[in-house]
Formats: C-alpha cells, structure tokens, sequence
C-alpha cells in the first residue's frame, strides 16, 4: 500500500515509518518537525526507494489537499499530534490547534481525496488515538472499547475531541474509518522530556530523578515497535469503522517502573551508590490520573495480536539503546523547555 503517515518524525510515527517500509509499503512522512520532530529517527529509510517526506503542517488546507492529490495514498495513519500531556498544562491552544483543527483539516482533505478517486472502500483513515481519552481507573478495572470517554487533561480532551471527528466523518460522509487507543509508549527515539528517558538519562548524570506525587500512578507500558506492529496489524486486517484498544500487558506504577529502569542500569553503567538513591519524590502533576489499564481482548481475539515482549525484556532493549545512542539523545536535550520542570500547575 501507499501510506501517508502523519508525525513520522516522531516517537511513535516514526517506528511505524520504519516498519512500512521493512514490511514493503510505500510511505509519504508529512511532518511540521516540531520541537519533538527528529529527522534521525527515519534516517535508516531516508533513501528507501518508497520513502518520501513532505514537511508539511496538517492544519494547513492547501498543504494538505497538495499532498494527497500528489500522493494519492491507499491509506492514511494519523500519529501527528502535540503529545505531552505537560505542555498541555501549560499551553492548551497548541493541543487544540493541531490535535482538534488538524485533524479536521485533514480528515477533510482525505475525504475530498477519497471522493476524487470514487469513495473506494479499501480506503482507510487510520486515527491513532490514546487509552487516555478513557480518564482514570480505581484499582479495579480494564478500558474496553465501550468505556464511555472522560478525559481529563488538555492533552486528553484534545485526542477525545479528535476521536469524535473521525468517528463523525465515518458516520456522516461513509469516510472508511477505523480507530486505535493505545497505552504508554516506551523504547527507543522517546523523546527525551517523557519519563522513561528522563530516568534512564539523569540516572545516567547522576542528577535526580524526579518521580511525581509518591509514584504511585499506574500506566500499561507498551514496547513502541510492538504499537508499530499493532497499527499495521490494524491497518491490514482491522474491520472498518471499528475501534481497538492496544495494551502492552504490562501494568506497573511508575514508581515501580523507575525501581527497574535503576536496577538494569546498576548492572550496565555501575556506579558507587545505586542509582534509585536519585530518585526524588516532586510535586505531583495537577489532575494526574490515577490508573490506566487496557482489556487487550478485541486485538486478541479478533486480529490474533499480543505484545511480543515484556516490560523487563523491552526496558532492557531500550536502556541499552540510550547507552549506544549518546550523540542522538544529547543533540535533543538543547530542545526549549526539555530538562525543565513542565506542567506544575
Ligand atoms: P511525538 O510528540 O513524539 O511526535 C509527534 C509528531 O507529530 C512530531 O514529529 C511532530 O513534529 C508532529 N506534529 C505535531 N504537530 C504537527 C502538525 N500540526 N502538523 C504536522 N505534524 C505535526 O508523539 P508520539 O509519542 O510519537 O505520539 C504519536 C501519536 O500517538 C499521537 O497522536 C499521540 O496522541 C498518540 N499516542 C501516544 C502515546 C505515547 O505513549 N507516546 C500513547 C498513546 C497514543
């Protein structure tokens, strides 16, 4: 297939680019490269004879309606988004330019694409959406396809508001939609302001380690390569206008996950003191959802997919990953507001 895929320049998008293009797609990579872009993270497929970039910024009408007809894609994956939930704190009106009127903007030109080419129905827009949009579970409990939305941040609200356009757009125009929520993301080319990254690089400086609250928030972490499987598991073989929620089958607290990132680093970078001695407990983040935790039953039975590794397998191959990639990671750290305390409130 063609694929346009948004954000490819980003942590998620772009491990999908590079699957694409290993698994024998053709990709067209639109990307505003925003702060959290990096060019690098697709460096492996920049000459792949199917890989073209398009910087382009999708609540740009014009840019987008350009980009299809010149492209004429069988499928589009929408990974573009503005995706810290502590910036959102800060500046909400980013998250609703690009994930609310981005998607919009683009939702629009794909459907006027897909009525130029007479509204085929092996045409798909694929939003990649979070587990997020859901709120925040007690101890008990799993997000199933049907739970009712709640979401409670800006970032969150934002990717809500976005689900419903697409879910909108395949209701009221027959646009061929389908959707995915996933978990928390972790792995290499995370950039560097999102919590596993910042464990594993100010473990390695010997600079604190911030843990918000008392770390007792617990996420379902999600190896990225595994999403990138999932997705184009999705794309492939997902029923149209269907959602599916994407977990890693790994529940952990944060504080938890913070212990093991520590432990793997004590036994590949030692240093005199272990490095959980840097952990610091900071003020928590306002409105920090409790729990999140995914019922993987939908891609189990329906598309035969489960994670292929488990957290302490994928946290090893990404702690080894950070090690091997210094010049990648430091190159980022320059970036405005990475390193700061972001979203106190
Ligand atoms: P990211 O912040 O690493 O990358 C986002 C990419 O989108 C960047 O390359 C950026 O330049 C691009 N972008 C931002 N605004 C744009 C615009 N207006 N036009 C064009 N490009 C723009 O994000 P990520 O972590 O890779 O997340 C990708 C998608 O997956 C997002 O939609 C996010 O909501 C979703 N998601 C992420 C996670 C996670 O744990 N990271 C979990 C669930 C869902």
């Amino acid at each position: 297939m063609k694929l346009l895929i948004t954000g490819g320049a980003g942590f998620i998008g772009s491990a999908v680019v590079r699957q694409a293009i290993a698994a024998g797609h053709s990709v067209v990579n639109v990307d505003a490269l925003t702060y959290a872009a990096c060019l690098d993270n697709v460096a492996q497929v920049a000459d792949a004879p199917g890989y073209t970039f398009e910087h382009a910024d999708i609540r740009d009408s014009a840019a987008m309606d350009r980009v299809f007809a010149a492209h004429t894609p069988d499928a589009v994956m929408h990974l573009a988004a503005e995706s810290h939930v502590d910036r959102s704190i800060d500046g909400p009106g980013a998250f609703l330019e690009t994930n609310i009127m981005g998607t919009y903007t683009l939702l629009q030109a794909a459907r006027t694409h897909w009525e130029t080419q007479g509204r085929p129905d092996t045409f798909r827009f694929h939003h990649i959406s979070t587990d997020e949009v859901f709120g925040s579970l007690g101890p008990k409990g799993q997000f199933t396809e049907d739970t009712a939305y709640d979401p409670r941040s800006p970032y969150s609200a934002s990717k809500a508001a976005s689900d419903h356009l697409v879910r909108a757009w395949g209701e009221t125009y027959g646009l061929p939609v389908i959707l995915t929520n996933c978990s928390n993301n972790y792995g290499p080319f995370h950039f560097p302001e999102k919590l596993v990254p910042v464990v594993i690089l100010n473990a390695l400086a010997g600079d604190a380690i911030p843990v918000y609250g008392q770390g007792e928030n617990v996420r379902d972490w999600l190896f990225v390569e595994d999403h990138a499987d999932a997705l184009l598991t999705v794309l492939e073989k997902g029923q149209l206008g269907r959602s599916y929620n994407i977990g890693g089958e790994n529940e952990a607290r944060n504080i938890d996950l913070v212990h093991m990132i520590c432990a793997i680093l004590d036994r590949l970078r030692p240093r005199d003191t272990p490095h959980a001695d840097l952990i610091t407990f900071v003020a928590d983040r306002p409105g920090h959802d409790q729990r999140y935790a995914i019922d993987p039953t939908r891609m189990q039975t329906e598309l035969g997919w489960r994670p292929s590794v488990t957290l302490e397998q994928g946290l090893e191959r990404t702690v080894r990953w950070y090690l091997d990639n210094e010049s990648w990671w430091r190159a980022l750290q320059n970036r405005d507001g990475v390193g700061k305390r972001l979203g106190a409130g």
